[in-house]
């Protein structure tokens, strides 16, 4: 049995790049970006007005002003602004030549003989200069940035029509067990749903890559290695579910090392979880999670979700949240690192939710977050601050 962290160390150490691909930018959120990508234009690309205003000279700010010409945005002006004179300006309009300030109309009053007088001298200029926010040829977006809804803007006001990004790594999904039917059906004596894959799909799905349910093979040695076998030399990470713990029927190291995996740990001192395996085969990355809902979604989040971005080249740091316990914790046994489920309340405490173990996955929506006490301590007292990682 090995710690949590060496666990990670080892799976992190096995990353291998899932390769690039060139998609269109609106199809970008959720990927992450492989390459720098640049701007073709200064942006903004001429001097534009901020304000709805009139463009004027600052040395004429204390004359009456004739107005010689409206400018909409989306117009260029044909005037150039000479002393004594202004141009009346919409947001986002180009600035005419010789002017140097945009007075906003609430500062400005309009005489009876049709001329402007500024009211207020201290105005602001109210102009956007061209490239002041972005030169021609600067990097807008680092590669290794996991794109986001404002990063679609920042593609799109940039030219970046086309974006290259990592490969979303394929990964294959089974899960074991004689007992697991399909949700549509209703379970007939000790009969169980199976809720694993369809939670890993979806935890997949949300990681940003690639996933494929290859459906649920019976407490057999033969069928499940076929089944590994195919999902392996079809895809970048395989996971499969269940048949770990060493009962009677459970085989699935066995069927990983007659598959050509090369294990490279099959126990972890962590609660729940233990029994979660990773191997590695020259086609594909192995993992052998736990049959029970919590431990293999939580060990999913823990160990795969990390894999699979370093496979895209993401460097994932989820941000803990440190608050205060609102009571005192105690667990039975402090031999492996604890998985607690917490809530976050109104006031800011965290408080445990309700959990009667690895099976109760009705829990987990309850939860804000998890807490990870270390293996040798067993109590935390109230008040103590706490790292939740947020679900
Ligand atoms: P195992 O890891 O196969 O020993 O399974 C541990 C527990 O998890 C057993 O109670 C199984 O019935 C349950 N289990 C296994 N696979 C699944 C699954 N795919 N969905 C829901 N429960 C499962
Ligand atoms: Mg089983």
């Amino acid at each position: 049995m090995i710690s949590f962290e060496d666990a990670l160390s080892i799976v992190m150490a096995s990353d291998r790049s899932v390769g690039t691909e060139k998609i269109p930018f609106t199809r970008a959120l959720g990927r992450v970006i492989a390459s720098d990508a640049l701007s073709d234009i200064d942006m903004p690309s001429f001097d534009k007005s901020s304000m709805d205003g009139f463009a004027v000279r600052k040395a004429d700010m204390h004359l009456d002003l004739e107005v010689i010409e409206t400018i909409p945005a989306g117009k260029s002006p044909k005037k150039k602004i000479g002393k004594g004179q202004c141009s009346r300006i919409m947001t986002g309009a180009m600035v005419p030549e010789g002017a140097d300030r945009v007075v906003m109309v609430e500062d400005t009053e309009t005489l009876s003989t049709g001329l402007i007088r500024i009211k207020n001298p201290f105005s602001k200029d109210n102009i956007s200069f061209r490239g002041e926010d972005v030169k021609k040829g600067d990097i807008v977006l680092r590669q290794g940035r996991m794109i986001k809804p404002e990063d679609i803007a920042v593609l799109a006001s940039t030219g970046n029509t086309s974006v290259v990004v990592s490969r979303m790594p394929e990964m294959g999904v089974i899960s074991t067990g004689s007992e697991l039917i399909e949700p549509n059906a209703i379970p007939a004596g000790s009969q169980v749903r199976d809720s694993n894959s369809y939670q890993l799909m979806a935890q997949i799905e949300r990681a940003g890559a690639s996933g494929k349910y290859y459906g649920i093979v019976k407490d057999d040695e033969e069928e499940t290695l076929s089944v590994v076998r195919k999902a392996i030399d079809e895809n970048d990470i395989v996971i499969l579910t269940g048949g770990v713990s060493m009962g009677d029927f459970d085989f699935v190291p066995s069927v990983f090392r007659k598959a050509g995996v090369k294990i490279q740990f099959d126990r972890i001192a962590v609660q729940p979880g233990k029994p979660t395996t990773f191997g590695i085969h020259p086609d594909a990355f192995v993992f052998g999670l736990p049959g029970n809902p919590v431990s293999s979604f939580m060990q999913f989040e823990l160990l795969v979700r990390p894999l699979i971005y370093k496979m895209m080249g993401f460097n994932w740091n989820p941000l803990p949240i440190k608050l205060p316990l609102r009571e005192k914790y105690i667990r039975r046994s402090s031999e492996r690192m604890g998985l607690i489920p917490v809530a976050i309340t109104e006031d800011n405490m965290v408080v445990p939710v309700e959990f009667h173990g690895s099976a109760h996955i009705s829990a987990i929506p309850f939860a804000d977050g998890i807490i990870m006490i270390p293996a040798g301590k067993d109590t935390l007292e109230k008040g103590e601050f706490v790292s939740v990682r947020p679900l």
